[in-house]
């Protein structure tokens, strides 16, 4: 009943045919990208290439097609668009938001957390069909040393960066979720850990892509790491964009997730800390210019989900081990279960050791229905797995709990059933709850600027793929038509 892992040869994709005309305008018109006061403007709508190409109905394209994919986990689409009402300074991502095509939000995947959401932004498809299904791979006895879904080949689907790179188009990734060991990435900082101390260095000077470590180190002294900040990611992605002129850059900024973990949302560090991915933002920006590719460049924004404030927290593993279906030796470690979760904030996934036994089934639901009523309310709802299953979520699973909003569901197989924490936040709720929703933003090169309502985030991949020139066939979603020019 484990999911399987399939890594499927990537398919051929074919690059679309360039229109052949000269150099473009840059999209920011005159000034400098990166700083406050010149960095992405709409102060001239007609600088941007969209607007050119509206304006003489003659293609305009540069002849080269760039994306700068960005994602900055846990930006809600609120930071945003309130940021006067918030007292953020966020120029850098405000300026793209005025200059570019933006949606009012972007309903993500089953369950909202953050490696399959990265995985659907880079494929098209739902968890089910690339997967990825949460962000820990299923670990019912809990030996796997808290590990995470770190390696690409666990993904089944063609990515953007394997349609690159079969494209004849280069990748750089500077801490993409689910990229360790993917070969179609050119330059690649692959996210990873295992301590979170300066001893995880030699691991990811191990898992770069050889050569990388040295030349990061040496130009700014320390490598990306996580135990390091969104700046050290800044660091990577300025040197690559410069240095590589890659036609595709993932980028990947986690210190907003950390903080609103720890604090819950719209919290005056998390406004800090947007603030200065703001900064890593105008960073980007400025790298394209500085390596002339700006003019050939769409830059997206987006991020994997939102984020709730969170005060309670319900252990439906711990009332499975009270009532018989989870063992303990003696040293307290899982040694048999007959159901068991697949944690994933907000919601998880119900296993059964033996999905086809109707008698254990009939037993843990009961069991489950109990602790819909010993859970101090903090189960919303038990959907049926199948139901979950069509949305693209939790494979296998027999059911599927919906944690209220305030919860978290935690993996613990020992303590109370539900209890009071600190205050602070979490994720992964159905995207049908409203403050999961995440955020997207296009600017640059093809962007057709103007509002756009909620968007879907399996529809980001085809979108990109679109701007970048390549196929994406077994995408699920489609291109999102309103954001883009010709
Ligand atoms: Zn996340
Ligand atoms: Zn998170």
């Amino acid at each position: 009943m484990r999911p399987r892992s399939l890594l499927l040869a990537c398919l051929a994709a074919v690059v679309a045919p360039v229109s052949a005309c000269g150099a473009a305008k840059s999209p920011l018109g005159s000034g400098s990208p990166g700083s406050a006061t010149a960095a992405p403007s709409n102060a001239n709508a007609s600088a941007t290439p969209s607007a050119n190409a509206g304006v003489t109905g003659a293609p305009t394209s540069p002849a080269r097609r760039r994306v700068v994919l960005v994602s900055i986990d846990g930006l809600r689409p609120e930071y945003l668009f309130e940021a006067d009402a918030r007292g953020e300074k966020i120029p850098n991502l405000r300026k793209l938001v005025a200059g570019g095509a933006s949606a009012e939000g972007m309903d993500g995947t089953w369950p909202t957390v953050t490696y399959p959401a990265h995985t659907t932004l880079v494929t098209g498809v739902a968890p089910n069909t690339h997967g990825i299904l949460a962000n820990h791979p299923f670990d019912p006895k809990l030996v796997n040393d808290d590990g995470w879904y770190w390696y690409a080949p666990a993904i089944r689907v063609p990515t953007l960066w394997s349609a690159a790179h079969g494209a004849g188009l280069h990748v750089a990734s500077v801490y993409w979720p689910v990229t360790v060991g993917a070969p179609e990435i050119d330059w690649n900082f692959p996210q990873f850990w295992r301590t979170k101390t300066d001893f995880d260095d030699a691991l990811m000077r191990a898992l770069a892509t050889p050569g990388l470590a040295d030349e990061v180190e040496r130009a700014y002294g320390v490598l990306p790491a996580e135990h390091r900040g969104d700046h050290e990611r800044g660091n990577a992605a300025e040197l690559l964009i410069k240095t590589r002129k890659p036609d595709l850059s993932l980028v990947y900024f986690t210190d907003l997730d950390t903080v609103q973990h720890a604090t819950g949302p719209f919290s005056r560090l998390a406004y800090a800390t947007l603030e200065a991915i703001d900064g890593e933002v105008g960073r980007l920006v400025k790298a394209a210019a500085d390596a002339g590719t700006l003019a050939e460049t769409t830059f997206v924004v987006v991020s994997d989900h939102g984020f709730a404030t969170t005060h309670e927290v319900v252990r439906p593993l711990s009332y499975f081990r009270a009532r018989g279906l989870v063992q303990l030796d003696d040293r307290r470690r899982i040694r048999s279960w007959e159901a068991n979760i697949l944690p994933a904030g907000g919601s998880c996934g119900v296993y059964l050791a033996r999905p086809d036994d109707a008698a254990l089934k009939k037993r843990v639901r009961a069991i489950v229905d109990g602790l819909v009523v010993d859970a101090g309310g903090g189960i919303a709802k038990v959907y049926e797995g199948a139901e979950v299953a069509a949305k693209g979520g939790f494979e296998g699973a027999t059911w599927v709990l919906e944690a209220t909003e305030g919860f978290t569901i935690s993996g613990a197989v020992e303590g109370d059933t539900h209890s009071i924490t600190r205050e602070g936040g979490t994720h992964g709720y159905p995207p049908t709850v409203r403050s999961m929703r995440a955020s997207f933003v296009a600017w640059g090169a093809h962007v057709r600027a103007g509002k756009l309502g909620v968007v879907r985030m399996i529809d980001v991949a085809p979108s990109v793929a679109r701007w970048l020139g390549v196929a994406l066939p077994k995408a699920e979603g489609v291109a999102i038509e309103g954001a883009i020019a010709p």
